[in-house]
């Protein structure tokens, strides 16, 4: 996938925001301070007044920079300083195996950031399970990733607010997995 490409997809995330925004803010309502849609929407937002798309490594770090002033809340340094990691390894053109080394960056990234683990009901358990199966040459699209994102329901949280709710954040689905599937489909790009 080009820059061209790539940035086109990036700057598209400011209108699925827009359209999930009710929704990711209903999640984040149940388990949480329902303050994920509109943050997510004010990261895209901005993005296209900030990006710089001189190379495809400052593509990354101008949307990781303007993801962790933007964002707000505990998700805004998680996707921001993942883009900037990202951008330490990022090809011009990224192939099959450029993206296998991202989505390891993003996984390492989150879990690094956030101190958090498989199943414990985050952003994180979309992006593991992505590189895993990316990794494995499986086609990973927006249903795939819904699937994932759908697996923290039955999770108990014990990670950021949700696990203020203990137990009964049980049935719920993580308001940041759920937005990690909109990022993660923008970045897979051709590859799905
Ligand atoms: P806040 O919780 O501060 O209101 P947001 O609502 O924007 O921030 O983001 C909440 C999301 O952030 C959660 O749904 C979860 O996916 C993610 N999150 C919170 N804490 C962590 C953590 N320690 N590690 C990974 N992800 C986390
Ligand atoms: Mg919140």
């Amino acid at each position: 996938m080009n820059i061209n490409t790539t940035k086109q997809h990036l700057l598209e995330l400011e209108n699925t925001f827009k359209e999930q925004e009710d929704t990711l803010t209903e999640l984040d309502r149940a388990i949480g301070d329902g303050d994920h849609g509109v943050n997510m929407l004010r990261g895209f937002e901005n993005l296209k007044d900030k990006v710089d798309d001189s190379s495809m490594k400052n593509l990354f770090k101008s949307t990781g920079m303007t993801l962790m002033s933007n964002i707000g809340g505990a998700s805004g340094p998680l996707y921001g300083f993942s883009f900037v990691k990202m951008a330490e390894v990022v090809s011009d053109d990224i192939d099959h195996d450029n993206l296998v080394t991202l989505l390891e960056t993003f996984t390492e990234a989150i879990a690094k950031r956030g101190k958090v683990e498989l199943n414990e009901k985050t952003m994180y358990d979309v992006v593991a399970r992505t590189f895993e199966a990316v990794k494995a040459d499986e086609k990973v699209n927006l249903e795939r990733l819904q699937s994932f994102a759908d697996e923290t329901i039955d999770m108990v949280a014990t990670k950021g607010r949700a696990s203020y709710y203990k137990e009964a954040s049980k049935g719920y689905m993580d308001p940041g997995a759920q937005s990690m599937v909109y990022v993660l489909n923008a970045l897979i790009g051709d590859e799905r």
